[in-house]
């Protein structure tokens, strides 16, 4: 039992508490403390004070050499020996005994007489009473020569023990008052704590921003624990600048402290260190949706006290609420922002309704909103066999056709999942070309689906690892779903446009739609020509074999004539039986052989075979006279001249012929 626990200071902690307490009894300790005293129920408690008292005692005898001379011990309520001074115990022990026991009884001073080394001698013991109940706590035994004794050294001793007894109050009146001295301490410990606490909580919620919530509450802890090891592990994809917000881990054992703070939500501590020498304090950092990371405190004192712990437990708390509410109002104007974004995006848009402006606007736009380093938009391609890079700020990589499935944008398209990847070099099994050939570390990627169906992949990416957030993620996905629709509808635009120019029984181009063609290239072309084809005697065909397979015929007529002809060449139907191909940046001479190829190929291929006739008309940039209308007129001539000479065959307009025979220079 230590010093403090003991001599009733249940009662003086009490005192000394209420007096600290504001609003508690008004209390005077001085006038306590005048009325305070030892009581039996302390006595057995009470020895080591009596000893230190009595250490004390003695050591001011210096200055009475007569008295240093006398052999002086201290003994207990019950008489039993606690400690001596200037002689040894065992040599009076039983003479101790005897006159303890007289003392007790009789409440005086007891001698007892004994003889050594020749000379008598006088062992007495002179109680030592409380101060108010007037109880023996103790019996002060003295050894001196009976002469001495008998002389009036017995009253000098009694004396002594008088001032014993004085030496014992004032210990006893100090060990009190540095109580009150700790707990004044203590009271203003917590009051500083207080205000701190307030002004932390002030100062928190006084910041709406999510990052100077965490460095608040880092740097107020950090203050106030100098010697503390902090670090705050956040559990989202929380991007702070501070050197001591570190990302949470999953490799942390069961048992960790800061994994058992952040599972229950709880205040959690244990001592650890080769000696016990530090304390390690888990703190959740939590608000009223859960818990968001973790403080941890490594501490070299294994002693951390109860009311720090709950101080810090109160700091964590607001820190929590305040992250909350900073990360709400955060979150708030994040939504705002997208929202905007999304709405600048889709009006950019609908600015056109061209699939090369849409994928241009969605490119500048994506790399804007997310503040990536690059960005790729690829679109798959049948006829090239692949995802075509239409898309992309890496040169390298424009226009590259890249297997599906293969790579990470292949594998978005091929699966139809959305990728987020925060460490490319961690990731062994994702490879992508955007990736390596830029140094990129983070990367989302979302599938662009159209109408429904997966088309293509939208990737972005950026040099430094965890840049894009779980929130970018979600966003570029929302963003792909305003790409996919708009290029929806440029490609919905593009087929009704394609649909307006073709004509339907034959899938040809519209004549409307050939003229068009025909007068741009005279814009800007230095020749052309125009083959006419007719079927022959086809009204014969539609009253041998009816009208419908007459169109079969027409149609059939059509398909040889399409796949005899050059990629830019232009067939159309001209109108009724008749078709027109127009071949830009060609004489007849040369459109001769494709008319003819179309001829052959008319009567060894149709099915009840038929015969063409093709009138032929060009045009140079030296004709005096260059229109559609012309170039139609001359070649429908020509055709009138293939059927009076007995049809299936090809006629070249010579109008034309003749004049520029005439006048080679027109
Ligand atoms: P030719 O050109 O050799 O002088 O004789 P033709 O019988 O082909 O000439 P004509 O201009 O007198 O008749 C054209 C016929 O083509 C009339 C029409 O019934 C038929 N025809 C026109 N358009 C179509 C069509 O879309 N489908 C079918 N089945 N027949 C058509
Ligand atoms: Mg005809
Ligand atoms: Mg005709």
């Amino acid at each position: 039992m230590s010093e403090q626990e003991a001599y009733g200071h249940k009662d003086s902690r009490m005192l000394l508490q209420d007096t600290m307490q504001p609003g508690g009894p008004a209390v005077d300790p001085a006038a306590w403390l005048r009325e305070a005293d030892i009581v039996s129920h302390d006595f057995p408690y009470a020895a080591e004070l009596i000893a230190e008292s009595f250490s004390e005692w003695h050591e001011g005898l210096k200055d009475l050499p007569f008295a240093e001379a006398w052999e002086w011990c201290i003994l207990d309520y019950e008489g039993k020996w606690i400690s001596t001074k200037g002689g040894d115990q065992e040599r009076w022990s039983p003479y101790w005994n005897e006159a303890a026991y007289s003392s007790l009884l009789s409440g005086d001073i007891a001698a007892v007489r004994s003889s050594m080394d020749g000379m008598e001698l006088n062992l007495f013991t002179i109680p030592v009473f409380t101060r108010k109940g007037r109880e023996i706590f103790a019996l002060l035994g003295c050894v001196m020569p009976a002469e001495v004794y008998d002389q009036g050294g017995r009253f000098t001793a009694e004396a002594m023990a008088q001032h014993y007894r004085t030496c014992f109050y004032r210990r006893f009146e100090h060990v009190f008052v540095s109580d009150l001295a700790g707990v004044h301490l203590h009271a203003e410990r917590e009051s500083t704590r207080r205000s701190l606490l307030f002004q932390i909580v002030q100062r928190m919620h006084d910041n709406i921003d999510v990052d100077a919530v965490l460095s608040e509450v880092i740097d107020s802890i950090s203050a106030m624990y100098p010697g503390a090891e902090l670090r705050l592990f956040m559990s989202q994809d929380h991007r702070s600048t501070h050197s001591k917000v570190k990302p949470l881990s999953h490799l942390w054992t069961s048992d960790d402290v800061r994994a058992k703070a952040f599972k229950d939500g709880k205040v959690t501590l244990s001592v650890g260190g080769a000696d016990c020498s530090t304390v390690e304090i888990g703190l959740p950092l939590g608000g009223k949706q859960g818990v968001y990371g973790v403080f941890h405190m490594v501490l070299n004192d294994p002693e951390f006290p109860d009311v720090d712990l709950r101080f810090l437990s109160m700091v964590a708390d607001t820190a929590g609420t305040a992250f909350e509410n900073a990360k709400l109002y955060e979150r708030s104007n994040q939504l705002i922002r997208e929202l905007r974004m999304s709405n600048e995006l889709t009006q950019r848009l609908n600015q056109s309704l061209r699939l090369g402006d849409i994928f241009r606007f969605a490119f500048e736009e994506l790399l804007e909103m997310f503040g990536a380093d690059y960005c790729c938009i690829m679109h798959m391609n049948e006829e090239k066999g692949g995802l075509e890079v239409i898309a992309c700020n890496h040169a390298p990589l424009l226009n590259e056709i890249m297997p599906a499935g293969q790579g990470l944008g292949g594998r978005v398209y091929s699966t139809g999942e959305p990728v987020i990847i925060s460490d490319y070099l961690d990731n062994p099994e994702a490879s992508s070309r955007l990736m390596d050939a830029t140094g990129s570390e983070s990367l989302i990627a979302t599938p662009l689906s159209v109408g429904g169906e997966v088309r293509g992949a939208i990737m972005l990416a950026h040099r430094d690892a965890h840049y894009f957030s779980y929130d970018n993620y979600k966003l570029l996905q929302a963003m792909a779903g305003h790409i996919g629709l708009a290029v929806g509808n440029a490609r919905l635009h593009a087929e009704v446009r394609r649909l307006a120019n073709r004509d339907s029984l034959t899938g040809l181009y519209a004549r409307h739609y050939l003229d068009e063609v025909i007068k741009d290239r005279q814009g800007t072309d230095f020749c052309g020509s125009l083959i006419v084809v007719d079927i022959d005697q086809f009204k014969l065909v539609n009253d041998t074999y009816g009208h419908q397979k007459g169109d079969k015929i027409l149609k059939q007529v059509s398909e040889i004539v399409k796949s005899s002809i050059r990629q830019g060449d232009i067939a159309a139907r001209w109108g009724g039986e008749e078709l027109a191909v127009y071949l830009p940046q060609l004489g007849a001479q040369q459109s001769m052989f494709v008319a003819e190829r179309i001829r052959k190929r008319v009567m060894d291929e149709t099915e009840p075979r038929v015969t063409v006739s093709c009138g032929i008309a060009e045009w140079s940039w030296t004709d005096e006279r260059v229109s559609v209308e012309s170039l139609f007129y001359r070649a429908d001539m020509a055709l009138y001249e293939a059927k009076n000479q007995g049809r299936n065959r090809v006629v070249i307009d010579s109008k034309k012929f003749e004049s520029s025979m005439k006048n080679p220079w027109a």
